[in-house]
């Protein structure tokens, strides 16, 4: 079938869920038997979130091919099961430097170069490089920001002329939000009708709405936006506050998105969705009764957006496990060793976060010093790995000024140190060790038996590593290295073996972990968890 573009909008407010829906309505096209892909459009100048600091835009995702990516991609890849790539996320920046590139090498033969046409025919491109890849049938293009603002006009600008060249080819999904006024007691939806204005008076004719809402919005409501927006009745949808995200595949299912969907871009329905692996998920979610209490040690605590992977792949493991999850954040800034014990004694696990720089290191070691003499099911992910390895070397090996070279460039012992690659390199942006790299586990070690096989393939994001030079004395006195590249012999997984479950991963596993493809890794994290929850209450 030709492929189809469904373009995203959003109106009135932003952080609406544009994600979710998106990807809710990729699961349902999946579900039916047809192949999408979702791409995100993100207007700022930055090139790619990789030098964006979280309290900016939250957690930086980064797909198998080494992309740095907005956080969206993760719920993307978490709902669709599918991989993304560099090709998935495009920003200003990269619209802009292409741009300029091509102007420098003469391609536009002496034309004054502009926005129209020259940004927007880029936009296009872009827009329709996956589709052209022959591999989908859908293409979902989320437009990131809120109509009217000044960044997203060229991209809307590029919708419309897609829109008018694609015909029935192309479909427009708008969504806005329907706030209740307590006060008056009422649900209003004039800021949906200029929303939808504003989107007309760029020349988009909106197909679907999407009202975002914390209250069920009445039929004749319901009737009333579609009258004043030139919207059919039936594809005015509600999207009410739900208990998960992973209820709103269902949500949209039940209102008929995907049909509708299907209806308006002329592609013939190949029977109902089948849902069951999804349903079975949301029904384990929903039953659980127990619960796994983990602590997440980081500095961004008081940020739910930046850690999100990890939340998400720790809610996935422990729905598999049949428990819920209690996820504790504990601010590592805040952490010393007169609050240690009262701040993680009632944990079932902890976990502590990537990160960077020196802000609120020194909490991550005294939570590691606490859980490692106590047993605690650890998991250290990447600067979490790093600091398990500088930890033990200050306390079991007795390097007292054992460090990293990112916090202190002159320690005497720099178990922790800038990669050889890393040495030349002077610019911050795409720079770091990045993406999807094989490591060989160790046979019977935690991470082998976890996965199940001892070659995998995990995704990085980072520029210091392992000290090869202080192997030796590591593994004799107790850490391990449990996991290397097998091409370079880089330290990928420790593992203190003598702990019950003690494992730093240089990875980032939480990249990888989607509701029907859990990591293995966190699987075996939240089982160990489980069973120390399960012994402390025997
Ligand atoms: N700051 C560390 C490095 O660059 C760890 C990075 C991370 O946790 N993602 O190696």
């Amino acid at each position: 079938m030709e492929t189809k573009y469904i373009f995203v909008t959003g109106g009135v407010v932003s952080s609406l869920g544009k994600g979710i829906i998106s990807s809710s309505l990729a699961r349902l096209l999946l579900s039916r038997g047809y192949s999408v892909t979702i791409q995100k459009f993100d207007p700022y100048i930055n090139i790619d979130p990789g030098t964006l600091n979280p309290y900016e835009h939250g957690e930086c995702y980064v797909t198998v091919d080494g992309h740095e990516a907005d956080l969206d991609l993760g719920h993307y890849e978490r709902f669709t099961n599918i991989q993304t790539t560099r090709a998935n996320n495009v920003t200003t920046g990269r619209i802009y430097q292409s741009v300029i590139d091509k102007e420098r090498r003469g391609d536009y033969l002496g034309k004054t170069v502009q926005i129209i046409p020259h940004i927007t025919d880029e936009i296009k491109r872009n827009v329709k490089s996956l589709g052209n890849t022959g591999k989908f049938d859908f293409v979902i293009t989320e437009i990131g920001g809120t109509v009217g603002d000044i960044e997203s006009t060229p991209f809307l600008e590029a919708v419309r002329q897609l829109k008018w060249e694609l015909g029935k080819n192309a479909l427009s999904l708008h969504l806005t939000y329907v706030p209740y006024l307590k006060a008056a007691k009422e649900l209003k939806t004039k800021p949906t009708q200029h929303s939808v204005k504003q989107l007309q008076a760029i020349g988009i004719q909106p197909d679907i709405l999407v009202l975002r809402t914390e209250k069920d919005i009445p039929l004749s409501m319901r009737r009333k936006v579609a009258q004043f927006c030139n919207v059919a009745p039936e594809a005015v949808i509600q999207s009410i506050d739900a208990s998960t995200i992973y209820k709103v595949p269902t949500m949209m299912h039940e209102q008929h998105l995907d049909d509708l969907v299907l209806k308006f871009t002329g592609t013939e329905s190949k029977g109902e969705p089948n849902h069951s692996a999804w349903n079975e998920f949301l029904r384990k979610l929903d039953s659980a009764e127990k619960v796994v209490t983990i602590g997440l040690v980081g500095k961004y605590v008081e940020l739910q957006d930046a850690y999100k992977s990890i939340n998400e792949s720790l809610m996935q493991a422990a729905t598999y496990c049949d428990h819920k999850l209690n996820l504790v954040y504990i601010h590592s800034e805040k952490l010393d060793d007169k609050n240690v014990d009262e701040k993680l004694s009632g944990m079932d696990g902890v976990v502590i976060a990537p990160g960077f720089g020196q802000r609120g290191i020194e909490g991550k070691f005294v939570a590691l010093k606490w859980c490692r003499e106590h047993d605690m099911p650890t998991f250290g992910i990447c600067l979490g790995m790093q600091c398990m390895v500088i930890e033990y070397a200050r306390n079991v090996l007795g390097l007292v000024d054992a460090n990293s070279t990112e916090m202190d460039p002159h320690t005497a012992h720099n178990v922790i140190d800038l990669m050889e690659e890393q040495k030349s390199i002077s610019n911050m942006g795409g720079t770091m060790r990045l993406g999807a790299y094989e490591c060989r586990l160790k046979k019977g070690s935690i991470p082998a038996e976890a996965y199940g096989c001892e070659l995998i393939k995990e995704r990085h994001r980072h520029r210091f590593e392992f000290n090869e030079d202080y192997r030796e004395r590591f593994e004799e006195a107790g850490l391990k290295c449990v996991g290397e590249n097998p091409g370079t012999g880089l330290v990928e997984v420790v593992q203190v073996p003598q702990l019950t479950w003690y494992v730093g991963t240089q990875y980032h596993p939480e990249y990888q972990s989607t509701v029907l493809n859990p990591n293995p890794l966190f699987i075996s994290f939240i089982k160990a968890a489980i069973a120390n929850s399960d012994n402390k209450n025997q």
